[in-house]
């Protein structure tokens, strides 16, 4: 048995086999060992299974996003029989005596340069899925994988790092648990694996032997077992079915109310970042959406996904929330969340760089197309719009003007729009100090203590060195929080949270004495939060 330590992103067990994902980047080895028949017979074994895949990707994507996102796996099946790409492949085997793989990348770099290079814009590109199909095939038959493909069955992922993107393309009834070499505790990624429930790790030193070996992820004692002797075993097993007792619970708690024993009431709500995680707000009874996380969508995304799209992700989510409220936040994109295709520039200070409300009010024709797709699905139920990264009154007109420009179009399209509450998240110094001026513009604001805590402490969230340094509790933080539940309430506005500190149970009493309105957590957070406020008691006065 193997024991490696790390840090704990989530109290819980997991258990089942390893499964180690390799970013691809590995030297593909150019000249085979094998016969060209043997090479060749790999390469269209390879271009089967590719086939089969995409057929399978096509499926989900029609159930999950309609026939009009989901026509691109059709494409990429197509250009998997497509004698120009199959036969210049085959050729370099043959002729170069080379490996089914290396053919497959470098006839990929080749059509996709020559595709670049054409006039035509429906060409051009293609030589994105030309690429795509390429690397499909390598992984396949180097056997990388993608994160997203954890094989049949259901395993704990070992990886160096995950990015948001790869987390949120995770296939996740397959994934127990994750163990990253890399990350922080702030990270997006450990805020996924909180939303999911999944028990994680980052930090750990893994070797290559533990691939396909049976572990167990002991978020508890923050350590992976892999190998675990019997006994070990048979006591995490009766661990995990502990917490699994406790959950059930918990679902006990269901449609009581949120007020403390002397009767102040709190809204909780969930955070979510995709339509997916709706069954788990159900699930777990939230009164509402507290932070629709929009810029998933994205992540999830190989192109910018058409208002269609996001019109017909918003609205099932708000359909599926029956007239409870759904907070979506306008994208966040940039800092830690990347996406290719916005082709944002590399900087030296992402976190303070060109992100989030910075891109939406100088690309407008982006931030229109959201806005308008939120303003269609708010004819389905209740629908609250809240932008992220504010800094000043003047960003928030420009922001509101924008959202009433699209109302206005919409209008005169003749296109049914309910009532939109209009919010900020509360995420800077600078929205702190002058959140007077701002609550006059708004009907609510959101404190995002996750961005709040890094800028007030100039720490970096992602940088794991410094996790020990990131005080979420430091008085300032606090302090920022009493300021802005103040100056909300000095002007009518109400006022939330929706970091991660908002599910911290030793501070849940501090927060209904400051006087918040709403707490917004993770789903598997909404119950253990519920039973702590309804066991407190205000009228008693506070220790120390
Ligand atoms: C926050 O900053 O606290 C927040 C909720 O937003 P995110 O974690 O997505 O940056
Ligand atoms: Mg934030």
């Amino acid at each position: 048995m193997q024991v490696a330590t790390g840090k704990s992103i989530l109290n819980g067990i997991a258990i089942g086999p390893i499964r180690i994902y390799r970013k691809e980047d590995a030297q593909l080895a150019v000249t085979s060992t094998r016969t060209a028949e043997e090479e060749l017979s790999r390469f269209e074994d390879a271009c089967e299974k590719a086939k089969e895949q995409l057929a399978g990707l096509y499926e989900k994507a029609l159930a999950e996003v309609g026939e009009e996102n989901a026509a691109i796996f059709e494409i990429h099946q197509m250009m998997l029989d497509d004698d120009d790409y199959l036969n210049a492949a085959r050729e370099i085997i043959e002729r170069q005596g080379a490996t089914a793989e290396y053919a497959a990348a470098t006839t990929g770099d080749n059509f996709a340069a020559t595709f670049a290079d054409m006039e035509d814009a429906y060409m051009k590109a293609r030589a994105t899925d030309v690429r795509d199909i390429s690397h499909r095939l390598v992984n396949i038959l180097t056997g990388a994988g993608e994160a997203s493909h954890l094989g049949d069955e259901a395993a704990i992922l070992v990886a160096d790092d995950l990015t948001p993107s790869e987390t949120v393309q995770l296939d996740k009834s397959k994934l127990l648990g994750f163990v990253t070499r890399h990350g922080s505790t702030n990270s997006h990624t450990a805020i996924l694996a909180r939303t999911m429930n999944i028990p994680a790790l980052i930090g750990v030193d893994f070797d290559d032997s533990w691939d396909g070996k049976l572990a167990i992820i002991d978020g508890y004692n923050h350590c992976v077992y892999v190998d675990p002797a019997s006994e070990l075993l048979n006591t995490m097993e009766e661990k995990r079915q502990a917490d699994l007792k406790q959950e059930s619970l918990l679902q006990g708690l269901k449609k009581k109310p949120n007020v403390t024993l002397d009767g102040r009431e709190i809204k909780v709500y969930a955070n979510i970042g995709n339509a997916a995680d709706v069954g788990l707000v159900l699930q777990n009874d939230a009164q509402g959406i507290g932070l629709f996380r929009s810029e998933f969508i994205y992540l999830d995304s190989e192109d910018y996904p058409s208002e269609e799209k996001q019109f017909e992700i918003y609205k099932r989510v708000v359909e599926t929330m029956a007239g409870k409220k759904v907070i979506i936040r306008t994208l966040d994109i940039g800092a830690d969340k990347q996406a290719d295709y916005f082709q944002l520039d590399k900087e030296e200070n992402p976190a303070l760089g060109y992100r989030a409300i910075r891109i939406c009010l100088t690309r407008k024709e982006i931030f229109k197309q959201q806005l308008r797709a939120i303003l269609r699905a708010s004819a389905f139920g209740t629908v609250s719009v809240m932008f992220p990264m504010i800094i000043s009154v003047r960003e928030v007109r420009d922001a509101k003007d924008t959202l009433e420009e699209c109302r206005a179009e919409l209008r005169e399209q003749g296109v049914a729009m309910g009532e939109v509450e209009t919010g900020i998240m509360i995420e800077t110094p600078a929205a702190v100090m002058i959140a007077d001026e701002l609550a006059e513009e708004v009907q609510f604001f959101s404190i995002g203590t996750n961005d709040l805590t890094q800028y007030t402490l100039a720490i970096d969230r992602q940088n794991p060195k410094l996790d020990n340094f990131y005080n979420a509790f430091h008085p300032a933080v606090l302090r920022m929080i009493r300021m802005t539940v103040e100056a909300g309430h000095r002007h009518d506005c109400w006022v939330g949270i929706c970091g991660e500190l908002g599910a911290d149970q030793t501070l849940t009493e501090t927060f209904l004495r400051m006087g918040l309105d709403e707490l917004s957590v993770s789903p598997p957070s909404v119950l253990p939060l519920r039973k702590c406020i309804r066991s407190l008691d205000l009228s008693k006065t506070p220790e120390n």
